[in-house]
C-alpha cells in the first residue's frame, strides 16, 4: 500500500499532472491549489467547486494535515493567544499583537525548544519536533482570520518569536515564508517578516548564502561569552565572536535589517557596565536597533525583571552612546501570551 502524500507537499504542476492522470482536467489543479493557498481550506470537503466525486478521490489520494485552533484567550491588552493542535495531537501556540498601526502575528516553528534558555517557559519543554512549512504557514493564516474577525485587518506583520529555534528548523521556515510572501498565495512583503534566533552561526551564514529577504533579530541578552553562556547554554558553541561574524555576513549578503534583543534580568545583565559590554558589542554589528525586553515572569523561574529605574538608567546609557535603543513593552502577560511564556498553559 502507497503512504498518501500531503497535498500540500505537491506543487502545482505535479498536481496537473495528477488530473491529468486521473482523467480529469488540468486547470482543476488551479482550483486545487486555490483551496489550499488562497482560501485555506483545511479539508477537501470544503473544496465546493469540485465535484463530490472528486473531492472523495482527493481524500483517497491524498492527506491534508492542517492544524486546528484548539483554545483562544483574549488579554485585557487586546492580545489573543491560540492554542493549536497539530494532526498528530500535539500542541504550540501563536500570538496576535495589535498595536495602533500594527497586526502583527507570533509564531511558533517547533512543538517545544532543545534550547534551554534559562529565563524561558519554552526552553523547559522537551522538544517534541520541527513543524512542517504547512503547518508554520496554517498559524499565520489562522491568526489572520482572527485578526479580520476581530480588528477587520488583515495582519501586516510576522515574527517567528513563538516557540522553538526557527534556525534549527531552517528548511520549514524558509519554506513557509516562500508561501507567506507568494504572490499566488498571501503575498506578504518579505520586509515585514522577521526571524528570531537564540544564535546559531553557521544557519545565520545559511541565511545570507540564500540570499533571504526577510529581517533577522538576535536573542542577544548577554554581551561576554561567560554571562551569555550562564543564561544561554547555546552560546557555548555559538561565541558571541561568532555571532558577529555570522551577522557581518548575512548583512553583507542580504542588507537586511537586524535586531538585537536584550531581556533585562536584575541583577544580572542589567548594570551600566553590562551596557557598556552591549555596546562594544553593538558596534561590530550591522545593526540599528537594540530591543530591550521587559522580563516576564516564569513560575518556578528565579530571576526577577529589572526595576524602573535600572531599566531606565540602562536604556538611557544606551541611548547617550548613540545606540538606537527601545524598550519593548510586554503584551499579553495576564495571558501567559507574552515573549517566552508560551508553554501551553491555559492561564
Ligand atoms: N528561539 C528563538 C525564537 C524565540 S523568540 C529566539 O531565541 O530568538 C522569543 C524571545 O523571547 C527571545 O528573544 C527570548 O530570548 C525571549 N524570552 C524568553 N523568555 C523570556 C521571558 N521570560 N521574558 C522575556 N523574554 C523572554
Amino acid at each position: 500500500m502507497s503512504v498518501k502524500r500531503n497535498i500540500r507537499e505537491v506543487d502545482q504542476q505535479q498536481l496537473k499532472e495528477y488530473f491529468e492522470g486521473i482523467g480529469d482536467k488540468k486547470f482543476r489543479a488551479i482550483q486545487a491549489y486555490e483551496w489550499l493557498w488562497k482560501k485555506n481550506a483545511r479539508s477537501f470537503d470544503e473544496m465546493s467547486n469540485l465535484s463530490l466525486d472528486l473531492r472523495k478521490r482527493l481524500s483517497d489520494d491524498f492527506i491534508l494535515p492542517a492544524i486546528t485552533l484548539d483554545t483562544t484567550q483574549h488579554s485585557n491588552d487586546g492580545t489573543f493567544k491560540s492554542r493549536f493542535k497539530t494532526y498528530d495531537g500535539h500542541l504550540m501556540e501563536g500570538v496576535l499583537i495589535p498595536t495602533e498601526k500594527r497586526f502583527t502575528a507570533c509564531v511558533s516553528s517547533q512543538i517545544g525548544c532543545s534550547l534551554t534558555c534559562k529565563f524561558c517557559a519554552t526552553g523547559r519543554m522537551e522538544r517534541k519536533r520541527n513543524l512542517n512549512f504547512d503547518e508554520i504557514y496554517d498559524q499565520v493564516a489562522l491568526l489572520n482570520d482572527q485578526s479580520i474577525a476581530v480588528y477587520g485587518k488583515n495582519l501586516t506583520n510576522i515574527v517567528y518569536m513563538g516557540m522553538g529555534e526557527p534556525l534549527l528548523n531552517y528548511k520549514n521556515v524558509l519554506k513557509s515564508i516562500d508561501k507567506i510572501t507568494a504572490s499566488d498565495s498571501m503575498a506578504m512583503s518579505p520586509k515585514r517578516i522577521t526571524v528570531s534566533t537564540a544564535g546559531v552561526a553557521k544557519m545565520i551564514k545559511q541565511l545570507g548564502d540564500d540570499k533571504v529577504r526577510f529581517n533577522l533579530a538576535l536573542s542577544l541578552h548577554a554581551s561576554t561569552d561567560k554571562k551569555r553562556n550562564e543564561i544561554m547554554p547555546i552560546n557555548e558553541t555559538n561565541s558571541i565572536e561568532f555571532l558577529i561574524e555570522a551577522l557581518n555576513y548575512f548583512y553583507q549578503q542580504t542588507k537586511n535589517d537586524i535586531t538585537l534583543e536584550y531581556v533585562l534580568l536584575q541583577g544580572q545583565n542589567d548594570s551600566l557596565e553590562d551596557a557598556d559590554e552591549l555596546i562594544t558589542v553593538y558596534r561590530q554589528i550591522p545593526t540599528h536597533l537594540v530591543n530591550v525586553i521587559e522580563y516576564n515572569p516564569v513560575s518556578g523561574i528565579p530571576y526577577i525583571k529589572s526595576g524602573e529605574d535600572a531599566t531606565q538608567n540602562f536604556t538611557d546609557h544606551l541611548a547617550k552612546n548613540n545606540v538606537n535603543v527601545r524598550v519593548r513593552r510586554s503584551r499579553g502577560k495576564d495571558i501567559a501570551a507574552a515573549c517566552g511564556q508560551l508553554a501551553n498553559k491555559v492561564a
